[in-house]
């Protein structure tokens, strides 16, 4: 066991022996890698609160020779009095191995092979024991395991013990394991202990691991919004200058953090943790630039804001969010901002210059964060319907009520007026109309006269500026 503890470290903290020696004055985990049991009594986890179904894959794993422990994120939010999203399974057994115990097992992965066991709506992720990408070991320079120049794990499937797989997690609040037969927490990290003093500390050394795998700078905060934890110091320093990394990632891997940061119910805190950080500007490069120019005449960052609140409060009262909605949001600016510019220009309608900007726009962001087609179809509906939202003479507004998208570029309108841009009220008789009966209505709707004649109104947050008043006239 300390054989495979030192291999591992000395991989994590790099191969400098001066680094080596460095990283053992300065950091904790060193002491703390000998196995601690927290039994039943101090953790005091409810055994009802664990998940059935990953204690019987546990259990399968178990009666079939191996081990098999509840670990991660779950153990972490339970020992947190939180309920956890998803629960996974460690264990010795190799996936192949694993998934032929499973009559709902499927392989799957190929950079991180695991094997998913379904029980109806319900999935239980199991994963094997991983080890660090020890240059002794064969596996880890072939097929495996495989790491490229910048440090980047492109494979991680070299599989070791428990105790190597502690050190291969990334915080050591992730690294807890329960295990179902002796209802013991093992904790190999010193995660207990900074669990309890609310701290993110990144495993070994933190600048060698976010190398390995940019996306742990996302994780790193996420937990710190969602768990309202501090990060480490020493796991802080190094993610601001780190965080051009990010942009070699994989875009569909961005999207999937991109929505865990905004659609977990902390989507404002995680925000601010990615401002503060430096790493908003990765996931989306021209929004950031927008709100860094200073000649900038658009409220984006107090709709950004608002959007997140409004995203936070619906998942509270149980509502459903979608992507779609989020991303027509964060990026509506950018997209009115090359509309203007399209209309000024080069002299575009708005129509096709909001289709034109749609394109740009949605095109550059694709190259941070994918957006499946399924979502990106929805967010240019929501834009143009901001368009066609002025226009209310007739049966027209009561037509444009039908629209499947009516409901997202409403609540979109809403938040535009609330940020602070000049409407005329538009978002208020939106409202009136909505709550009026048939005939308040056709009153209403004639009192358009051609949507032309609604003289816009002062906005109460803002003073009104040359360029807001210009902005109301889309239905020209
Ligand atoms: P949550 O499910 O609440 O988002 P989690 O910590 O369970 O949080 P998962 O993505 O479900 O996150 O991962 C489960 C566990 O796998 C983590 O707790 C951590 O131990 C490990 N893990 C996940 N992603 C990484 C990573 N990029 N680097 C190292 N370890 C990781
Ligand atoms: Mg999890």
């Amino acid at each position: 066991m300390l054989k495979s503890i030192s291999n591992a470290l000395s991989k994590v903290f790099g191969g400098n022996k001066q680094d080596h020696q460095d990283a053992i004055e300065d950091s904790e985990i060193i002491t703390s890698v000998n196995k601690r049991l927290i039994t039943e009594d101090e953790h005091q986890i409810p055994r009802r609160h664990l998940d059935d179904n990953a204690l019987k894959v546990a259990y399968r794993l178990q009666d079939a020779g191996f081990e098999g422990y509840l670990v991660g994120g779950c153990i972490r939010d339970l020992l947190l009095n939180k309920r956890p999203k998803d629960f996974d399974v460690a264990t010795d057994a190799h996936p192949e191995e694993a998934a032929e115990l499973f009559r709902r097992g499927r392989l799957i992965g190929r950079r991180f092979k695991l094997v998913h066991v379904r029980f109806g709506r319900d999935l239980i992720e199991v994963a094997t024991f991983r080890a660090s990408h020890d240059s002794q070991s064969e596996e880890s320079s072939g097929e495996q395991g495989k790491q490229c120049d910048s440090g980047m794990i492109l494979r991680d499937n070299v599989y070791g013990t428990i105790e190597d797989d502690a050190l291969r997690r990334d915080f050591t609040v992730n690294a807890l394991y329960y295990c179902p037969k002796d209802h013991c927490v093992y904790d190999f990290a010193n995660g207990y202990e900074d669990l309890k003093k609310g701290v993110l500390r990144m495993i070994g050394n933190p600048e060698a691991r976010y190398k390995e795998d940019p996306v742990r700078m996302l994780r790193a905060a996420r937990f710190a919004a969602k768990l309202n934890f501090s990060i480490d110091s020493a796991s802080e320093e190094p993610i601001s200058e780190l965080a051009p990394m990010l942009k070699r990632i994989a875009p569909a891997r961005l999207f999937d953090e991109a929505l865990k940061l905004f659609q977990s119910g902390h989507a404002i805190q995680s925000y601010q943790q990615l401002q503060r950080l430096d790493l908003f500007e990765p996931l989306f490069p021209q929004v950031q630039r927008l709100l860094q120019s200073d000649q900038l005449d658009m409220p984006i960052e107090k709709l950004i804001e608002n959007a997140l609140k409004n995203t936070d409060r619906r998942l509270a009262q149980r509502k459903s969010v979608t992507p779609a909605f989020l991303f027509a949001a964060i990026l509506w600016y950018p997209t009115q901002q090359l509309m203007q510019k399209l209309i000024r220009d080069n002299k575009m309608p708005p129509l096709p210059a909001l289709h034109e900007a749609a394109n740009q726009v949605i095109a550059e962001q694709v190259r941070s964060t994918a957006i499946p087609r399924r979502f990106s179809t929805p967010i240019r509906e929501i834009w143009e319907m901001q368009l066609r939202l002025p226009r209310r003479h007739g049966n027209k507004a009561a037509r444009l009520m039908e629209q499947p998208r009516f409901r997202a570029a409403y609540d979109l309108l809403l938040l535009r007026e609330q940020s602070g841009e000049d409407l005329g009220g538009l978002s208020q008789w939106w409202t009136d109309f909505q709550n009026a009966d048939e005939n308040a209505r056709e009153k209403m709707s004639r009192n358009q006269n051609n949507g032309k004649s609604s003289k816009p109104r002062r906005s109460r947050r803002r003073k009104p500026s040359k360029k807001n008043n210009e902005q109301v006239n889309h239905d020209g």
